[in-house]
């Protein structure tokens, strides 16, 4: 026997799943599959979230796994610009019932600090965290808004992906050469002392 919904979603976050007909039985499975606007306070989603998921009775606990689309709004470390990142992100967490953990084990540490997804007795299952927390491990650590951006004027500032501003400035040090003088630093200090002095 299978459970199997395929609602959709147009509603604002939390999104609450109710799992309670897969929760019988090992193997049982439901899918939701749809679009919802979500806000986070600390990921700025340009797009509704296209999400196709799966949450699966897999015995000591529930699966959730799936896609999630979606594009957010990055701040490019070159020029400064905003600019829309796609996301194409692959979910795979269990949730624990806070049941069960409760009943069975002498856990000194709450779910939150084991960093543990849940579920409560209302087996209402909500992967909003889970979500959260995916999209942020693939954030990019240095955003650019193209392997190609020009960056911002020395001189005026201006974004010179948008045109010529016309400064005339010296031409840039070689990428190589911007790290020299960290890399004099992390030289032991004779060696670098020796090359800047070579004996004659
Ligand atoms: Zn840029
Ligand atoms: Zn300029």
């Amino acid at each position: 026997m299978c459970h199997q919904f395929a609602e959709v979603f147009q509603e604002a976050i939390p999104m609450k799943i109710d799992i309670t007909s897969i929760l019988s039985e090992a193997g049982l499975h439901l899918e939701q599959k749809g679009s919802a606007t979500f806000s986070f306070s600390d990921v700025h989603l340009t797009k509704p979230l296209e999400f196709d998921l799966r949450f699966t009775n897999i015995g000591n606990a529930v699966l959730l796994d799936g896609t999630v689309e979606s594009e957010v709004s990055l701040n490019c470390g070159s020029c400064l610009s905003d600019f829309a990142y796609p996301l194409h992100l692959e979910l795979n967490e269990e949730f624990l019932s806070t049941y069960d953990a409760k009943r069975g084990a002498e856990e000194d540490m709450t779910p939150e600090e084991l960093s543990i997804f849940t579920y409560g007795d209302d087996r209402l299952l909500s992967p909003d965290e889970a979500i959260r927390q995916s999209i942020l491990l693939n954030l990019p650590m240095q955003p650019f808004c193209s392997p190609s951006c020009k960056g911002l004027c020395p001189a005026c500032g201006a974004n010179r992906n948008e045109g010529e501003c016309g400064c005339t400035v010296e031409k840039e040090e070689p990428v190589e050469d911007r790290w020299a003088p960290l890399k004099a630093l992390k030289a032991p200090t004779g060696t670098s002392k020796r090359r800047r002095n070579p004996r004659a």
